[in-house]
């Protein structure tokens, strides 16, 4: 089966202002790719030792969003908020208690952002996906509720980084959001396995790596997920994660060996995107 005119969503994508930024774009829509949510990162252009850098990486997001959307036909969506482990760095510059309220204050304001249709979604936020001390972890889990109670209140997608996601680590996901008011499918776990059955993911959307394996498994499993590359666009490291055109190479070849249908495709790449970002 042909993959012509079929949309291709990637849900995780860094660009870098020292990486191949738009060329990597070009890349992916010449392979077929038609959506992408672009991920703010800290950048190593911007070391964050408080709020505004941390606003200045915002930024620079967004001014990347704002060249990718002059790509015709390509579909942006933009998440951002305070990297999980930048806590740490915080932490060691400012004290535990004043490196949670700059990241509790850089939810806010990516917040705001989300609040001016600016951005889409508030991620990658969460915890560490290391063991680390207790009052980190909990900080951690504070700083994500509060981002969780936010996001209720504007209906907004959460885009969680931490550490792998196992059905109980899904279940947890599941009822702080509840106990957020956040609507469980507004929940994305970021670098999933498929875990895509109720009772996997209790109802917590997962965003999995475009790998055969794990694409084959959540075509069985039949629930609702999304595909990432998590594509760093690092120059130093080129092939460290998964090259920008890994989305639409593996639905192209899950179309045409007849693993996936087309109705599977339209909802990964067109129908889940626009739900989740565009309600
Ligand atoms: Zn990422």
């Amino acid at each position: 089966m042909a993959a012509e005119g079929i949309p291709i969503y990637d849900n995780h994508v860094h660009l870098r202002p020292d990486g191949r930024g738009m060329e990597a774009l070009k890349e992916f829509q010449a392979a077929g790719g038609t959506g992408i949510t672009l991920v703010n990162l800290p950048y190593p252009q911007i070391p964050v030792d408080g709020l505004n850098d941390i606003l200045d990486s915002y930024r620079l997001t967004m001014a990347q969003a704002m060249q990718a959307r002059e790509l015709p036909g390509l579909e942006v969506n933009v998440a951002i908020g305070p990297y999980p482990v930048l806590l740490m760095t915080l932490e060691e510059r400012h004290g535990l208690e004043s490196a949670e309220a700059i990241m509790t204050a850089a939810v806010d304001c990516a917040l705001d952002f989300v609040r001016d249709g600016e951005a889409q979604a508030i991620g990658e936020v969460g915890r560490p996906h290391f063991p680390v001390p207790e009052p980190i972890w909990q900080a951690s889990n504070r700083i994500l509720f509060h981002a969780m109670c936010g996001a209720a209140e504007i209906a907004c997608p959460v885009i969680i980084h931490s550490e792998s996601a196992v059905p109980e680590v899904m279940a947890e996901f599941a009822s702080m959001a509840d106990k957020a008011g956040l609507d469980r499918g507004r929940v994305v776990k970021h670098f999933s396995g498929p875990l895509n059955r109720p009772e996997l993911c209790h109802g917590v959307l997962p965003s999995m790596p475009a790998s055969r394996k794990a694409l084959r498994e959540a075509l069985d499993n039949g629930g609702p997920f999304l595909l990432e590359t998590d594509y760093i666009d690092d120059p130093q490291r080129p092939g460290a994660v998964m090259s920008i055109n890994s989305v639409p190479k593996r639905v192209k070849a899950a179309l045409s060996n007849g693993e996936m249908d087309e109705r599977t495709a339209w909802s990964i790449g067109e129908d889940i995107p626009r739900r989740l970002y565009r309600p």
